[in-house]
């Protein structure tokens, strides 16, 4: 897995800076160890998805309102619940340097954070390949807690999935993932020949798309 340095650097408050050579070499250390112990899983299942008046959106498996998703997922007409962790053993490595060295412990979280965000792009790069040689289009993946797609639709994605069960998310009563480093998302299936960019709206050069995300 190939994680963007700059990605770390900006999650640590460097925006586009190099860094100095300290945190660039903790940061290596970070990666070494990461790699070590992550063992990433990820689930997906496709369901049929209907869009329904007031920005109700049924992905027959539960139903939900969003007009942030609904606008997303306009002429979608299957939608991929997807899920990915990068295992319990990253949670052990984060609460060791928590405790240990703190300076180590920050940078280490944001260098997990890159490393969940690059292993759920290279799945959905494979889905996007899957389903392009069906001639069907992918939209960006969307989070239950962005924009107005409610957090607690975490709930009906890791019980569809059955997470606890097939890649060891769990859910607690006040909607956080254990392991810590989890995603839940949902992705557009489309037959229109939208390419989407995989790491999301933010980034991609059609700013007047109607389905960006906002
Ligand atoms: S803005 Fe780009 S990534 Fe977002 S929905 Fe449109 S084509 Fe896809």
């Amino acid at each position: 897995m190939e994680i963007s340095r700059r990605e770390i650097r900006r999650y640590l408050g460097y925006g586009g800076n190099e860094g100095d050579e300290t945190v660039n070499a903790l940061i290596e250390d970070c990666l070494k160890e990461l790699t070590a112990a992550a063992f990433p899983k990820s689930i997906s299942r496709v369901y049929p998805l209907q869009l329904l008046p007031e920005d109700v959106i049924d992905f027959t498996v539960f139903q939900t309102k969003s007009r942030n998703l609904s606008k997303n997922l306009k002429d979608c007409e299957q939608v991929i619940l997807f899920a990915a962790t990068l295992g319990a053993g990253v949670d052990v490595l984060l609460h060791k340097y928590t405790k240990l060295q703190m300076s180590k412990a920050v940078i280490m979280q944001a260098a997990a954070a890159a490393m969940i965000e690059e292993y759920c792009d290279e799945e959905n790069r494979l889905l996007k390949q899957e389903h392009e040689a069906k001639g069907l289009y992918l939209r960006p993946r969307f989070s239950p807690g962005y924009g107005d797609f409610p957090l607690d639709c975490q709930r009906d994605i890791t019980s569809v999935l059955e997470t606890p069960k097939r890649v060891g998310i769990m859910l607690t009563d006040s909607l956080l993932m254990a392991p810590s480093k989890s995603v839940t998302a949902v992705m557009g299936v489309s037959g229109k020949p939208y390419r989407c960019e995989v790491k999301g709206c933010e980034v991609c050069a059609k700013t007047d798309c109607a389905y960006r995300r906002s």
